[in-house]
Formats: C-alpha cells, structure tokens, sequence
C-alpha cells in the first residue's frame, strides 16, 4: 500500500533555491525512496536501526556535510537542510541518526577540538567507519543539563571520568562518545571529553519499550572510573555555552527534518483523500471538513519552508542567533505533529496501520518535540529573547 512522494511546493519554493541546492535535495530522495522507505516499516516494527545504510550514507556525504575538508561535503546551510528535510521525510531516527553523527559529534570536534582530534576523527566519521554519540542529558537533569553530576577528575596526564548519562541516541553502537562533565577546576566548569567507547569502565545499554523513533539506537550510558588521556579533552570547550553551541547545529537541522515529515504525512492523505470514497460514491477530498485540514497542512507546511530557508540563509551569513533557531525547532516540530495527527485523522482506520507511514511519523514526532530543548523550554527561550526576562 502506501503512495509514492510526490513532493510539496505550493508557491514555487523551488524558485528559491540554487541548482546545487535542488541537487541535493533530489539525491537525498532518490536515496530514502530506495533504500530506506523499503525497509523502514519493518525496521519499525521490529525495533531496529537499519545499520546497512551507514557506510552508504557516508559515501553520499551526509556525514559532516557542512564541514569544509577532512573528507566532508562542505555544503551551505541550506543544502544541508533540505537533506535532513528528506531523511525525515523518510523517518525521524535515521535523520536523528546523522544529526548527532554531524552536528553533535562532527561539529564539536571541529569546533572545539585539537589539530591531532580533528585529524584523526573527522576522515573517520565523515565515511561512517566511526560512529559517535552525544552524552549531555542525565537521569535528573534533562532540560537542565547545568545541574549535571558527571565528573571529570584530573589525574597526572589522565582525566577520570564518573556519571550516568541517559536517552543517547547511538548510544551503543557508538566508538567515540562526546561526554559533557563538570571538572575540578577552579572555578568549575563543564568541559567537553572524546571517550573511546571499549575504554574499562564505559558500558551503554539500550532503551527498550520505545513507541517512538524505533528504528534509532537510544541507550544509557554508564562512566565508573573511565580514565581517557588528558589530549582527549577537547580543548576550547568552556562551560555550558558549548554544548548549547553544538545543540544550535542540531536543532537547526530539525527546523529542516520536521517539515520533511510534515511533507510525508500531507501527501500521503492528500492522495489517499483523492482515493478513498464516501458518500454518493464521492471521495473524502470533497468534503469541506477534509479540505480544511488539507488547505491548513499546505499552508503551515508552506510558512515553515520560508522560516527555515530565511534561517540557513541568515546561518550563512553568520546571522543566525540561538532565539532564532528557536523558534524554527518549536514552530516546525509543532506543526508537523499537527500534520500528522490530521493526516492520521484523515486517513481513518487505515491511520493507524503502518501500511501508511503516518502513525510512525507522529510517534517519532513526539520525541522530536521533547529533545533538543523541548516546545516549552523554546517557548522560554523565544519569551526571555521578546522580554529580556529570564522565567526559567
Ligand atoms: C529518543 C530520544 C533521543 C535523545 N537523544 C539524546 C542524545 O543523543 N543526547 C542527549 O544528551 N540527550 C538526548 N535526549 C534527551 C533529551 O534532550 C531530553 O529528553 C530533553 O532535554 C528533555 O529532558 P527530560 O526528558 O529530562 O524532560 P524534563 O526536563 O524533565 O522535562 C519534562 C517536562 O517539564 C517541562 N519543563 C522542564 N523545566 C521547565 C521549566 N523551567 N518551565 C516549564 N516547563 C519546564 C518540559 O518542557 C517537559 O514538558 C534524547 C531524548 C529522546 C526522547
């Protein structure tokens, strides 16, 4: 069943957008529409990370794909959006998948780290030989990942490393773990750490039970006495900043993802409501109810497309600012979770059954909306920017 993508551009987006930039987007596509969108209703199912695509996705260059040398694509801020655009359009936990590989893994290691790690890693995570995993959120500490328990002690030329971390995606399947912990430095500061993954000490255990981005790896990860060199840390990290820095990357890319989802759920009840018939042999699409609900998809669908083009163009230029991002995440995460579940409404019965990718898009959606800084803590972050006061 199902219905082949037909793509969503209600006002000549497109015209917007640069050859290079339609290229991408159409190979990233032409990619998900045979190799993923085969597969993944299965890998859903049964709870498993379509692992065979990783070493094509690395020679596609989705890996890093802004990052210019070290073996990556160098892409504009836009190209790389309309690329995690069309992996989530395929399914929310392979675009989570590349997001923390790029912008969680990749990004800091780039921006933060030495010649001798950017060196030695980046080539290897550009091709998906080595995979990476982003360790900040803790048992207790979620959307206050300041109060954080994990330590890093100084030990001669070693650091020490104890704590939980809890809800990593690629967790287990990670080599190199990007850890945030506090150090015993005066004043102390939370300090950015490579921990290779088979280091004594490090053990990662998956989520089971999820309802949501079952085809992505999500697992807790254990330090008890992890020592790593002290050239693992990396370097020009310096307090909380820089984690929220790399989260900016990210939550950039989502901007882009959940219209991608948003766009998967819009054409397949459009097409199914041109289908299916009700009464006087008539279908669904006539009905005034159902066209309201296909006319309020295309429009929010259509208001994020520009937010979050304005966006990469503004990230080019160096203009893009934390509250701006903000507000892409939050409004665009929104608006296809209410895509999803008037597309699931539209679709019926059928709405609910994985013949169609809908359910699984507005389950994923639900965890797409709580991680990277959740609606309400963007909502905080949009009222601190408007007001100049602080409510959390
Ligand atoms: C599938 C999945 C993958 C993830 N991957 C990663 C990963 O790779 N790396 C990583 O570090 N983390 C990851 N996370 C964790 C994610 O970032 C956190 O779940 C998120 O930050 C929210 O934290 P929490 O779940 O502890 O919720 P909490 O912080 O406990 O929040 C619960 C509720 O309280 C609200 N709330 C909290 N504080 C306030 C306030 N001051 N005012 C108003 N409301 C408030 C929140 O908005 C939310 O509605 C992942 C999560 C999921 C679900």
């Amino acid at each position: 069943m199902g219905f082949k993508f037909q793509g969503v551009d209600f006002i000549e987006f497109d015209s917007l957008l640069s050859e290079d930039e339609l290229l991408v987007r159409s190979n990233t596509r032409a990619f998900i529409e045979d190799n993923l969108i085969p597969i993944i209703e299965q890998c859903n199912r049964d709870g498993r990370f379509p692992r065979k695509l990783v070493r094509h996705m690395g020679e596609m260059g989705f890996y890093g794909a802004t990052i210019e040398g070290y073996g990556c694509a160098g892409m504009n801020n836009v190209e790389y959006g309309l690329l995690t655009q069309e992996l989530e359009r395929g399914d929310s936990g392979i675009r989570s998948f590349v997001s923390v590989q790029s912008a969680l893994v990749m990004y800091p290691i780039y921006a933060f780290g030495s010649d001798a790690q950017k060196n030695f890693w980046l080539p290897k995570l550009a091709t998906g030989e080595k995979l990476g995993c982003f360790g900040l959120t803790e048992p207790d500490f979620g959307s206050n990942p300041g109060g954080m328990r994990t330590r890093a002690r100084k030990d001669g030329d070693s650091y020490i490393l104890n704590g939980e971390k809890m809800w990593i995606t690629n967790g287990s399947i990670a080599d190199v773990a990007v850890i945030w912990a506090k150090t015993d430095e005066q004043p102390e500061s939370i300090r950015g750490f490579l921990v290779e993954t088979d280091r004594p000490g490090f053990t990662a255990t998956d989520v089971h039970g999820k309802w949501s981005l079952r085809a992505s790896v999500t697992s807790g990860l254990s330090m008890q006495d992890v020592r790593i060199p002290a050239e693992n840390l990396l370097p020009k990290t310096g307090g909380l900043k820089s984690p929220l820095m790399c989260l900016s990357q990210a939550r950039y890319g989502i901007s882009w993802g959940a219209i991608g989802a948003a766009m998967a759920c819009y054409d397949t009840a459009l097409q199914y409501a041109k289908e299916r018939k009700q009464f006087r042999d008539q279908p669904i699409a006539s009905h005034q109810l159902v066209q309201e609900k296909l006319a309020w998809m295309v429009t929010e669908i259509t208001k994020a497309q520009l937010l979050a083009l304005h966006l990469g163009r503004l990230k080019d230029a160096d203009k893009a600012e934390f509250q701006h991002i903000s507000m892409a995440k939050r409004n665009n995460v929104w608006m296809a979770l209410e895509c999803a579940r008037m597309a699931r409404d539209i679709l019926g019965a059928n709405g609910i059954a994985d013949d169609y990718p809908i359910m699984r898009h507005m389950m994923n959606l639900e965890s797409v909306k709580t991680y990277e800084g959740t609606h309400d803590i963007h909502t905080l972050i949009l009222g601190q920017s408007v007001t100049g006061i602080s409510a959390f």
